[in-house]
């Protein structure tokens, strides 16, 4: 009885689309037909790594003038406030800065501290929680459409990411597309290469990963690409290397 009411609460896109054919659609394809569909209800969010510079470059060609947003922890690389400014300059689009609640944040860290994600892995998720998640949160409520550059071969816990599904937010479902999921590393590299589509600088110091200062970190050759996050969780599993953005909420 609860499945078949949970079921019943999933809406269908607006156009009647089905997501299996989603699924199929190119990433051109289900950029045109998100801002067409859905409009400024449909956007980008990206934390601006090669994946999400790779989308921005396919929307503008598809569906110029749809929405980008970011999530601003507030202890982002001077790189990655550089990177983004570089980007909006060659796009020629304004992204939207989603930054944490004033009030959680300053409780937070008069009651831990500023580096409370050192001390265990339940003080790392809240800190997640509040720099990252919830202004997560609070821009996917402007959405109805989420892009986001997940690709399948980034970790294990990846590995089964869907192009297109519905996802539960606050209570609502919301569409989930990722357009790049079936592209390797490589491609998503070669593309950018052959469309001068902006690198972010990090990745030239070896970092295959790229977060807020300190919590990220370069990787060895060797080394999963995530591995540079929290770095001293290391001997935690897959599921340790994801800050709640893509965890929290049931995929369908
Ligand atoms: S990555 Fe680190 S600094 Fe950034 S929100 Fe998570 S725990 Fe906090």
């Amino acid at each position: 009885m609860g499945t078949l009411l949970k079921e019943a609460a999933i809406p269908g896109t607006l156009d009647g689309t089905p997501l299996e054919v989603l699924e199929e659609m190119s990433p051109e394809e289900q950029f045109s037909w998100a801002l067409r569909v859905y409009g400024d209800r449909a956007g980008i969010i990206t934390s601006f790594q090669d994946t999400g510079c790779a989308m921005i470059d396919l929307m503008r060609q598809a569906a110029p003038g749809m929405r980008v947003l970011t999530i601003d922890t507030l202890r982002l690389a001077e790189e990655s406030y550089r990177h983004i400014k570089h980007v909006e300059a060659r796009y020629g689009i304004t992204v939207e800065r989603f930054q944490p609640n004033p009030e959680r944040l300053a409780r937070m860290v008069t009651q831990h501290g500023e580096f409370l994600f050192f001390d265990s892995k339940p003080k790392q998720e809240h800190c997640c929680s509040v720099r990252k998640v919830e202004p997560n949160e609070r821009a996917l409520a402007s959405l109805d459409v989420w892009f986001t550059g997940l690709r399948r071969d980034q970790s294990a816990f990846r590995a089964t990411t869907k192009r297109a599904q519905w996802v539960e937010r606050s209570g609502r479902h919301i569409l989930k597309l990722a357009p790049l999921a079936a592209w390797s590393a490589e491609e998503v590299r070669t593309y950018m290469a052959a469309n001068n589509v902006p690198l972010h600088p990090l990745y030239a110091q070896g970092y295959t990963s790229i977060g807020c200062v300190i919590c990220t970190t370069p990787t060895r050759p060797q080394e999963a690409t995530r591995a540079g996050r929290w770095r001293w969780f290391n001997h935690l599993d897959q599921d340790s290397k994801e800050c709640g953005i893509h965890i929290s909420g049931s995929g369908i």
